[in-house]
């Protein structure tokens, strides 16, 4: 685990959604997590490292990876709508 990802916000949630893909189709967790994220002193951190990890599935910096609409490829959605 990475220094920054110690003092996350999200640290200690049950769904641990930073790392979680099972997360993605529940809305009402992206909202909990979407609150959260917003009072997460290293989003930035959380951001970038979301953007430049391969394998990253999960929730970050108020963010959640899906499925698009037609199910063939993925999109950043916002937590709580925007
Ligand atoms: S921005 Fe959200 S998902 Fe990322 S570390 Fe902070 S609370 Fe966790």
């Amino acid at each position: 685990m990475a220094e920054w990802q110690e003092r996350a916000a999200c640290k200690g949630h049950p769904e641990a959604w930073i790392f979680d893909a099972t997360i993605r189709d529940d809305p009402a967790v992206w909202l909990r997590a979407g609150h959260i994220c917003a009072k997460c002193p290293v989003s930035t951190e959380c951001a970038e490292w979301a953007q430049t990890e391969r394998e990253y599935d999960g929730i970050a910096a108020g963010w959640v990876w899906r499925p698009r609409a037609d199910g063939k490829s993925m999109k950043w959605t916002p937590c709580v709508p925007l």
